[in-house]
């Protein structure tokens, strides 16, 4: 067996501590004779498992008892629909788009209601955060929107946005878990898990109860509504069960590395690595300016198409994978997610110098 170093986007790199156990339960988990791929999810066996997810999750995230965990379906995607479906009271909206991800969001909301674009980075391909402290939040806004880290381009909010007292709506797909968070400063931190925490399948949302409306809003179907899954544990109807048995392997591991404080430190670490090799390097170089800078999608070119290509050829052959950047940008894209051990990014660094050695 050889693993390579998966520098994925997502689905993505996940702890290999995680899938040794999760093989090692395959034929029979915990002595009840059966995989939990074929288990029941109205067994006890299945409910001690996604309880200890969601208790684990809350222990890692510090979230209060006045936030719902959903173990939900649908990807983010879904998510982008199901926000105003079920916020949209006044039918307002603010977004600020920093990405391709906001944008879908943004453009999916002006189907139930009044979506505002209140500010941008589009005019520089997404690669800065815009000024957040002073927008033009609406009066009746029933939200404000942000995706907090941009996994195709590379940036991240370091402060979050004055919403001046709107509720916070963030997708944080690619950045969940990778340090702590205060979520008293959030109405809603939603993502899909593929990115930073477990196999595609499983999207989580932590939302403040009493955005949670009692009465669905008009023609909402049962399955997009918040109520539905809050009411009932997230097993209204099968929950996607392996996926949120993985989810918490990946918990219970965040917690014996030392929690959230301790990812951070350790993203910290990696991400400077490269970054500072990008600053040094005649050839390679990073897309996004500085002070946003995402720890966990690293994007950067050579500024030539055909040697970006070479390169992301020879770095396959030397076993460093899915550095190709996204299809719309081109480029190099090194997805550095909390499972990346730091010998990763040491090697592919290493790599990157003898590449350019090579190809001055
Ligand atoms: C990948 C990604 C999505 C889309 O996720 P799906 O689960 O494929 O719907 C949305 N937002 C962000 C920030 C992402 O990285």
């Amino acid at each position: 067996m050889s693993r390579v170093y998966n520098f994925s986007a997502g689905p993505a790199v996940l702890p290999e501590e995680v899938l040794k156990e999760a093989a090692a339960e395959m034929l029979d988990y915990n002595g009840t004779g059966m995989s939990v791929m074929e288990m029941s999810h109205r067994s006890k066996a299945y409910q001690e498992i996604i309880d200890a997810a969601e208790q684990d999750l809350r222990d890692l995230m510090n979230i209060p008892d006045n936030y719902k965990v959903l173990f939900l379906q649908g990807g983010a995607s879904t998510q982008f629909a199901m926000i105003p479906m079920n916020l949209m009271k006044n039918g307002v909206a603010d977004y600020i788009v920093t990405g391709q991800w906001a944008k879908k969001a943004y453009q999916e909301a002006q189907k139930f209601g009044k979506a505002n674009k209140i500010a941008s980075s589009e005019d520089k391909t997404f690669s800065y955060i815009p000024d957040c402290s002073d927008l033009p939040i609406s009066e009746d806004a029933d939200y404000v929107y942000i995706c907090e880290n941009n996994t195709i381009y590379g940036t991240k909010y370091k402060t979050l946005p004055n919403t001046k007292g709107k509720t916070l709506v963030a997708d944080v797909s690619s950045c969940f878990l990778s340090e702590p968070v205060d979520v008293t400063k959030y109405g809603v931190i939603y993502g899909g898990v593929q990115k930073n925490i477990g196999p595609a399948g499983v999207v989580i949302v932590i939302i403040r109860e009493d955005l949670i409306p009692d009465e669905p809003l008009e023609g909402v179907p049962t399955m997009l509504q918040y109520k539905t899954h809050a009411d009932n544990g997230s097993m209204y109807n099968t929950p996607p069960a392996y996926g949120i048995y993985i989810c918490g392997k990946v918990f219970k591991w965040l917690k014996k590395m030392g929690g959230l404080e301790e990812m951070q430190k350790r993203n910290i670490e990696k991400a400077k690595i490269l970054y500072d090799f990008l600053d040094e390097s005649e050839l390679f170089k990073g897309t996004v300016v500085k002070e946003d800078r995402s720890l966990m999608n690293v994007p950067f070119v050579t500024g030539d198409t055909d040697l970006d290509a070479k390169f992301v050829k020879e770095a396959k052959e030397a076993g460093f994978e899915n550095l190709k950047g996204h299809r719309t940008v081109g480029g190099m894209r090194a997805s550095i997610y909390n499972a990346m051990p730091i010998e990763g990014v040491k090697k592919l660094v290493e790599f990157m110098r003898k590449f350019e050695a090579e190809n001055k």
